[in-house]
């Protein structure tokens, strides 16, 4: 058993990310779907991030298995840990909130799906998964074991590596060159504030 105060500030945000999904999907659970492209794949990387984000963090909490990975470091890194999760919860819930019924936990497209650009969606692509890194960097901070803290960032990372071009090219395929063009003016997680430059062939 290995719980500390930053230990139950990670548990609580965790709680409020998951009242946060389960809210959400409750909404989006009646959109039809038109395009599915959840494959073994993607179903795993959603089960490797979950492993990462809530199952190592339990494990640390409730055993001691993982206790001669834990570290001891500033607390002013603690404090910046609970900042961080603050304005990934705030970001995980407007990207979910901009999405609407249009959000869905694997790569599908409902019936009436509507491309937003708009609130978080405005200058980055993938609000959403940027929120993941965040609570990714918040949980390193806040729980400062090497295995139980860092693994979520990683698995984060093989996320976004593999599903962001899947998904993308599931949206060109259906929105043409209304997602074109949104790409050329947004970042994938960080915010562009300058178009992308178009080549031309003259
Ligand atoms: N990659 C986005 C969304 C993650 S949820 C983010 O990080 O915020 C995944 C689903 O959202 C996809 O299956 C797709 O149907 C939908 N989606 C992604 N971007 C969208 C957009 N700009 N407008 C509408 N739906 C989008």
């Amino acid at each position: 058993m290995n719980l500390q105060p930053s230990h139950l500030a990670f548990a609580a945000g965790t709680a409020v990310y998951l009242a946060i999904r389960a809210v959400f999907q409750h909404r989006a659970a009646s959109s039809r779907k038109a395009v599915s492209r959840a494959d073994t794949r993607d179903r795993l990387l959603i089960v490797l991030a979950g492993a990462c984000q809530i199952g190592l963090p339990l494990i640390l909490m409730l055993t001691p298995w993982l206790d001669a990975a834990s570290y001891t470091q500033p607390v002013a890194l603690t404090w910046a840990g609970a900042l961080v999760m603050v304005c990934a919860l705030w970001l995980f819930w407007r990207s979910h909130a901009d999405l609407g019924t249009n959000w869905s936990v694997t790569l599908e497209l409902s019936q009436n799906h509507r491309l937003i650009t708009q609130g978080v969606y405005r200058r980055i692509r993938h609000p959403m998964y940027a929120s993941f890194f965040a609570m990714g960097l918040s949980q390193a901070l806040l729980l400062n074991n090497w295995i139980a803290g860092w693994a979520a960032l990683l698995a984060v990372g093989v996320l976004y590596g593999i599903r962001t071009p899947h998904e993308e090219r599931m949206m060109l395929e259906s929105f043409g060159d209304e997602y074109r063009a949104y790409m050329q003016r947004t970042g994938g997680i960080l915010p562009r504030f300058v178009p992308r430059a178009t080549t031309t062939n003259s």
